[in-house]
């Protein structure tokens, strides 16, 4: 099948290509992001595969269906950058990939929380200059913290099972609990409230939905601990960032490790080093000496790489056949098990 694929980088064509030797699609890449302009770049390929901060609203889908896009095939596990409505309306099915290495985000997770607690950033840089003073470098055992799980699915339960090893408290939050969750020893479920009241470390697993766009705000971060460590490796609008800004100010929130931003299809993915960078908010957040901030690399391993490739290409040839699409993506997710305390 003829695939355009967007926003496609060198790590991305290595990949694809190399796993398509057992499926023999037709690949075009293009290095521009999917949006209003760039989707007549889509005419003649039924398959069209994009990635997180590539645009498919009613107005980009409008155009891919008109030049004969029938299927979005998602490079992705988040859908949050398509209009699924729209498309059912156009009859263009959309497909992602729903898990291809869970271990690869929640281990990023980690790597912001050991890397602001023991303030890894600052060390490396001070040592490479000869200073090898210990001042201003002071951590906290994670042994004995509490840390808030929000979001319990594949990625917050690497996530939790890791913080367990190293002897934490877990307190859980989502809106459709499992039963998985609660058999790691140290863990139950609790109301947001409770997480957000008694957490010394609350790291965000949760898709971003309408119902969960600025979860974090001004009302939620006053809820927290004083001196709390706050991570994000899901969607960047789950923290409406001018309440985090104002909270790291007040001391509120003590560390910020974020991987993800709200405006980051602007930023992210490109080498804008000898540019001029025109997000004020963005440039006031990485000027804090408590803030981390990476790049959208949570998913960037090799393992996850090669399992994207081979899921992306899977759901197409099982598109192309005419086979049912185990990893489409429907309008609405199905209804709550149970409903959260
Ligand atoms: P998942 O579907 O397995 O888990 C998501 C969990 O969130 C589920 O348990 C679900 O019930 C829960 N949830 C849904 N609505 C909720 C709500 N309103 N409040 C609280 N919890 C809610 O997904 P996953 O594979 O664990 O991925 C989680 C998120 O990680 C994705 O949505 C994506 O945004 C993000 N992600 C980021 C990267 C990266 O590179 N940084 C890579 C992959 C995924």
């Amino acid at each position: 099948m003829k695939i355009a694929f967007f926003s496609t980088k060198s790590y991305d064509r290595q990949s694809f290509e190399a796993v398509n030797a057992s499926y023999q699609h037709e690949l075009t890449f293009f290095d521009v992001q999917l949006n209003e302009k760039t989707a007549v770049l889509a005419a003649g390929f039924p398959a069209v595969c994009l990635f997180v901060n590539d645009t498919a609203d009613a107005a980009v889908l409008d155009v891919l269906a008109s030049c004969g896009t029938r299927l979005l095939a998602l490079r992705s596990a988040g859908f949050n950058n398509v209009d699924l409505q729209r498309a059912a309306a156009l009859g263009i099915k959309v497909v992602r990939v729903p898990a291809y290495s869970p271990y690869a985000v929640a281990e990023h997770a980690v790597a912001l929380v050991l890397t602001l607690n023991r303030k890894l950033y600052k060390a490396y840089n001070r040592v490479r200059d000869d200073n090898f003073s210990l001042e201003g470098l002071l951590g906290f055992d994670l042994y004995g913290c509490t840390v808030g799980v929000v979001g319990t699915g594949k990625i917050g339960m690497v996530f939790a099972r890791i913080m367990h090893g190293f002897g934490c408290s877990l307190l859980g939050y989502d809106a459709y609990p499992n039963t998985q969750f609660e058999a790691i020893g140290s863990a139950r479920y609790a109301s947001l409230t409770e997480l957000l009241s008694n957490s010394d470390i609350i790291s965000l697993h949760c898709p971003l939905l309408p119902e969960t766009r600025h979860l974090i705000n001004t009302s939620t971060i006053a809820q927290m601990k004083s001196g709390v460590m706050l991570i994000n490796t899901s969607r960047g609008a789950l923290i409406d960032t001018t309440a985090a800004i104002a909270g790291i100010k007040s001391g509120k929130i003590g560390y910020l490790g974020i991987d993800v931003y709200e405006q980051e299809d602007e930023l992210f993915f490109q080498d804008l080093s000898d540019t001029i960078i025109q997000d004020d908010t963005f440039q006031l957040l990485q000027s804090f000496p408590n803030v981390v901030i990476t790049a959208h690399q949570g998913f960037f391993t090799r393992n996850a790489l090669e399992n994207i490739a081979t899921t992306t290409l899977s759901n197409i040839t099982d598109f192309e056949r005419g086979q049912s699409l185990q990893n489409e993506v429907f309008e609405r997710p199905p209804a709550p098990l149970k409903a959260v305390v």
